[in-house]
């Protein structure tokens, strides 16, 4: 069977692969705690569901405009400018099919055949895989857990080569957490001076930041790089709204034009109905969003705790989002664990207990576990662990 060529250089995604994984044992009739996928364990919260029940019965089930209907992308507009004091108005925001498909229409959009493109590794594999898929070659700038996974201007700033086109952050990064400083970013706006590379900055956590650190990302690109920035956002982790898929991105007009032209092709747009439960999500109360992101935080200092009382672990204290990224170097050996891939699969398959390889991320030798996940199952999941590690 002939596949098109640019399949030999995409694989499937690696973090959907641990969701197939744990249905499977599950269906197998096998009680998995999953603290593999990257997705919040609340449900959608009911002020939302309630917006979407009533799209329904007004009959809100048809095509909308290809970037999104006009209340909800001058309700994202609104959020940036309120939060971050990051001007944009609605006619550069295109809405999407989750943040992931934002990242996409952007990647074809901007970049293409002997482009580079830099992100940071560990990173997500989606932002590589799509450079992969819009023709262009990913370059990867490695962070340190030394240095709590940091991205620093400077790193990126010596990737750059004459074919660098785009730049793309994620922040809070997953799998890592990390945050980028506005220090960073100013400095690397600095270093970029009137350089024609893209940013694009993937802040898909943006609401998931724990610690008390200025982290206005959004407004520093808006005004130091307005004409080459591209924001990208989403309600699925905020609003704990996976499965709805809503995403979008603010960018120059034009751009978002193109974007938006990228979709009118695929899958024209977001879904009606989660289109208005989105705008009810922006738009409605957020005390829901302060209470989740408290609860993560509880989490993520227990959960911190636990792992870093145990050497064999090596874990940095994540800004945001809501993964733990150890070092499990220690408990690899090469006759029994020899990589990080394999240690996951013995956790999964006999601990019974599903977190996300490394390798994954480009990062062999850590793995990633995710706390979105009940206190009562993170304890569950952590006594299995020491039990299976003996
Ligand atoms: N962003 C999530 C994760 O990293 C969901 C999976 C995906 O879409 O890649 O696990």
């Amino acid at each position: 069977m002939r596949l098109a060529d640019r399949l030999d250089r995409v694989r499937a995604s690696q973090t959907q692969q641990v969701l197939v994984a744990v249905e499977r044992l599950r269906q197998q009739g096998v009680e998995v705690i999953d603290l593999g996928a990257g997705e919040p364990d609340f449900p959608t919260p009911d002020h939302v569901k309630i917006a979407a029940a009533a799209a329904i019965e007004d009959n809100f089930t048809k095509y909308t405009a290809g970037a999104g209907i006009i209340g909800l992308r001058e309700a994202i507009a609104t959020h940036y400018a309120e939060r971050y004091g990051a001007a944009y108005d609605a006619t550069g925001v295109v809405v999407t099919a989750g943040g992931k498909q934002a990242l996409y229409n952007i990647a074809v959009a901007l970049f293409g055949p002997g482009d580079e493109v830099i992100t940071h590794v560990p990173g997500w594999p989606s932002i590589v895989e799509q450079v992969h898929l819009a023709g262009a070659e990913p370059v990867g700038v490695r962070t340190s857990a030394e240095e709590g996974f940091e991205l620093r201007a400077e790193s990126v700033l010596e990737a750059l080569t004459p074919r660098t086109r785009g730049i793309v952050i994620n922040s809070p990064a997953n799998p890592t957490g990390a945050v980028m400083s506005e220090t960073e970013l100013h400095r690397l706006a600095d270093g970029l001076g009137d350089r024609d590379v893209w940013v694009i900055l993937d802040l898909c956590y943006e609401q998931l930041i724990y610690d008390d650190t200025p982290h206005n990302l959004p407004g520093v690109l808006r005004d130091r790089l307005g004409d080459r920035a591209v924001l990208v956002g989403s309600a699925s982790k905020s609003y704990a709204m996976t499965g709805w898929r809503c995403g979008w991105l603010l960018a120059p007009v034009a751009v978002a034009e193109a974007a938006n032209a990228v979709q009118s092709h695929s899958t024209s747009h977001a879904t009606s109905i989660t289109q208005h439960a989105t705008l009810a999500a922006l738009t409605g109360p957020q005390a829901c969003v302060a209470a989740m992101r408290d609860e993560y935080r509880t989490r993520r200092d227990t959960l911190f705790d636990w792992m870093n009382s145990d050497a064999r672990f090596q874990v940095v204290r994540p800004a945001g989002a809501f993964y733990l990224f150890p070092d499990v170097s220690e408990l690899l050996s090469p006759d029994e664990r020899r990589t990080s891939a394999d240690l996951a699969l013995a956790l999964l398959n006999e601990a019974h207990v599903a977190v996300t390889p490394g390798e994954a991320f480009d990062a062999p030798g850590f793995i990633r576990v995710s706390y979105a996940a009940s206190m009562e199952q993170l304890r569950e999941a952590w006594t299995r662990i020491q039990q299976f590690l003996g």
